[in-house]
């Protein structure tokens, strides 16, 4: 008695692909990317499926991690932004989450706060993504601000961000971590380090520190666009699934959908499927992108709808009401269906709404 749209989330998979970033750097700590609502698989149930073998958790506000400890999360949650505006020090020391620190108004937010208990920061260096952290030559005067601070934890973690690693053939991801390494502070006691995203873990052994950070590979897809050895043993986590309720025989000549985009060449068999923009299938899905029907690719045919799909069934024997469709999952990447739309899969995912309702197994 319910809408068969759902998003199936599989946390043997999840773990799975948490211990293979792990194993592919046995001397780094790992810190599971949950920000985004663990991109679209729900933060709560990710973060309490990886409980107890993550040593902390990544998020990109205070708000996200603030859900996360009132759903009884206890790790500490690192916030990858930092704070937006000073009150934010207190309430994260008092809650452990660590702070991000890219910029001078941060650190004299820090400096400035008068805290009950010290907060742990991981200070961002801009190697060359140019977006956020200080320029290496702004890095040395913001760790000693902050290594004096007794507001401040001992272990400073500085860090960076790649902006180009999911190729593979681009020497930048090299000089991002010449530089990073060129400009590490120098302190008494060597600070932690940073680097790794996913791209990162799975291709470039060179970015291994103390941290590594993925996001994208725990949920079990490529960040890269071909076959990549250790990228091709992640299990996708999510199945994306719905089903059909429709069932009707066109004659070649009639169209299908809005804007009638698509006409039958041939006497055709139309399956019409209860998922759309509203359920996050994108829009822009092509005629001719694949859908799962009982388990075998047929072309999406039509304009997405906000609540339907229109589906070209007529190769296969029998189609009935009930039957499921698979949008992207396991046998059919999410990558795959995000090249046609023009965008990544890291869009999709992240942005599936919550009328989709996500099923733990
Ligand atoms: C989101 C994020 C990551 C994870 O990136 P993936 O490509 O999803 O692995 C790592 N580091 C920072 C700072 C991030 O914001």
């Amino acid at each position: 008695m319910s809408r068969p749209t759902k998003a199936i989330i599989d946390l043997q998979a999840l773990r799975h692909n948490f211990m293979l970033a792990q194993s592919l750097a046995a001397q780094s700590k790992t810190i599971p990317m949950v920000k985004a609502n663990a991109y679209g698989h729900g933060a709560i149930e990710v973060s309490a499926a990886l409980a107890d073998i993550a040593p902390a958790l990544g998020v990109a506000s205070i708000e996200e991690a603030i859900e996360l400890r009132e759903s009884g999360i206890e790790l500490p949650i690192l916030l990858l932004e930092g704070t937006f505006s000073s009150d934010e020090v207190d309430i994260a020391a008092q809650h452990n989450f660590w702070l991000m620190v890219e910029n001078r108004p941060q650190v004299e937010a820090i400096l400035n706060a008068s805290l009950a208990r010290k907060v742990n920061v991981w200070l961002g260096i801009d190697s060359g993504m140019h977006r956020l952290g200080f320029q290496p030559d702004e890095i040395q005067s913001a760790y000693d601000d902050l290594s004096g601070s007794h507001n401040v934890s001992d272990e400073i973690v500085v860090c960076s961000h790649f902006a180009c690693a999911d190729d593979l053939d681009n020497k930048a991801t090299l000089a991002q971590i010449k530089i990073f390494d060129l400009h590490l502070p120098k302190a008494d006691n060597a600070p932690l380090k940073s680097l790794a995203n996913s791209a990162a873990i799975l291709g470039w052994p060179q970015a291994q520190r103390d941290w590594q950070r993925p996001g994208y590979m725990l949920y079990g897809n490529s960040p890269f666009a071909q076959s990549q050895e250790n990228a091709d043993q992640l299990k996708p986590v999510m199945c994306f699934e719905s089903a059909v309720i429709s069932v009707r025989s066109i004659s070649a000549g009639e169209s299908v959908g809005y804007t009638a985009n698509w006409t039958a060449a041939r006497d055709s068999t139309i399956a019409t499927v209860t998922v759309g923009y509203g359920d996050g299938y994108p829009r822009q899905a092509p005629n001719g992108t694949p859908v799962l029907i009982n388990g075998t690719g047929c072309p999406l045919v039509g304009r997405v709808s906000m609540d339907m799909i229109t589906v070209d069934v007529t190769d296969l024997d029998a189609v009935a009401i009930g039957d499921r469709a698979v949008l992207w999952g396991p046998e059919l990447p999410v990558n795959e269906i995000a090249e046609l739309c023009g965008t990544i899969g890291y869009e999709l995912l992240t942005r599936m709404p919550a009328r989709v309702p996500r099923v733990y197994r």
